[in-house]
């Protein structure tokens, strides 16, 4: 189990089935998981004092073995567009980010899965800070139960505030799978967040071993982050597919899309940096690889941070890469940037890591010439 922090246990990361295991060894029957994960998930009780349903006996037990404890708000910032960020700090200290945006008909959360990125993808700031540690799961289910609490705050009248969530924030989740499987069931299960598995979406740079893992146990929605049509492009930009090439992905995701079923396809998702990627060859030749895929592409016009080169292409640009695709009978959308003024938009979540791969300095010195 991974919810086990020295002899202390945060059963804000159990699943139904981990309660379940937990009761039995316990002697207790299974019907309290139901009870217990009521009180923590849909009323936020915290306090095993106050689940009046269960016996005492079970209280003390749940008391003395440990809690439900949420990872800290540290920071919130609202952007004039309503998108807000929360710094939240991890138990390893750093700071992570999470981002909400509300639409007039939905609201999203952006929701992190580890503290850095190993990654390193030319064009993402996350990848410049290095990597710190996986987020347990208790830290990234927790992102969305102290933005709900937060939110019904700010949106009294909503029935519901967050309607999809995204792990699109920090991190790499398959890379973290094994924290990241079970916050998913969470969000997606009636007694946790009850979120549709259509609205809850893991997108991944390409770690093909995780997602064939990801085929063995669940249907949640994926995404693809693909941003170049060939390998020696992709090479450049997401460096994981020197070891994952493009054919190998693919051929992941095919397998993966048997569990959608017939109506749900996987997102390419494909950031456009001017003069880079956004050719109208290169149009075309993304249009011939995702041929019989079944794929839905989301274009992310580049969002630009402190220290780098690229640019994003004009909205001239981003719409004749669209067109040349829709021509083709892609469904194909451009995403929208939101909260840009305070650096919430796609990759530009740094939070603040404790660097342990050193990659911080390296960056430090490239931008400024080595006089860091
Ligand atoms: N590691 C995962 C999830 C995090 S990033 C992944 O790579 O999919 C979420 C999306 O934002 C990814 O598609 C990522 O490539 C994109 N992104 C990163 N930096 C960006 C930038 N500066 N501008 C626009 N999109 C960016």
């Amino acid at each position: 189990m991974t919810n086990i922090v020295g002899k202390s246990v945060n059963y804000l990361g159990f699943t139904q089935s981990d309660w379940c295991e937990l009761l039995a060894e316990l002697g207790e029957k299974p019907f309290h998981a139901k009870q217990i994960m009521k009180w923590i998930h849909h009323r936020f009780v915290s306090d095993f004092g106050e689940m009046t349903d269960i016996s005492k006996s079970l209280r003390e037990y749940l008391t003395n073995h440990g809690g439900v404890s949420e990872p800290e708000v540290c920071q919130e910032l609202v952007s004039t567009d309503g998108t807000r960020k929360w710094l939240i700090k991890a138990a390893s200290g750093s700071l992570v980010e999470m981002v909400f945006i509300p639409e007039d008909s939905r609201g999203t959360l952006c929701v992190s899965s580890q503290v850095g990125c190993a990654l390193d993808c030319s064009f993402c700031s996350t990848g410049k800070q290095g990597f710190n540690s996986n987020l347990t799961t208790a830290e990234i289910i927790g992102q969305l139960r102290i933005a709900l609490r937060r939110l019904s705050e700010v949106y009294p009248d909503r029935t519901r505030t967050v309607t999809n969530v995204v792990m699109m924030g920090m991190g790499e989740p398959l890379l973290n799978i094994d924290n990241v499987l079970p916050a998913v069931e969470l969000m997606m299960d009636d007694l946790g967040y009850g979120i549709s598995k259509r609205k809850v979406t893991v997108s991944t740079a390409g770690v093909v071993p995780g997602i064939v893992k990801l085929a063995e146990s669940t249907d949640v929605s994926l995404a693809i982050s693909l941003h170049a049509p060939n390998d020696e492009l992709r090479d450049q930009l997401v460096p994981i597919n020197r070891k994952y090439p493009i054919a190998s992905l693919l051929d992941a995701c095919t397998t993966y899309a048997r569990n959608l079923g017939e109506k749900r396809t996987i997102t390419v998702e494909y950031v456009l940096i001017d003069g880079v990627n956004d050719s109208a060859e290169l149009a075309a030749q993304l249009s011939r690889l995702l041929q019989g895929f079944p794929c839905k592409i989301n274009l992310i016009p580049f969002n630009p941070y402190p220290g780098t080169t690229y640019k994003r292409p004009s909205m001239i640009a981003i719409r004749r890469f669209q067109d040349r695709l829709v021509a083709d009978g892609y469904s194909v959308t451009v995403r929208t940037t939101r909260g840009d003024d305070i650096q919430a938009a796609c990759g530009q979540l740094v939070g603040q890591v404790e660097d342990r791969t050193r990659r911080q300095s390296h960056y430090k010195t490239i931008v400024t010439g080595g006089a860091a």
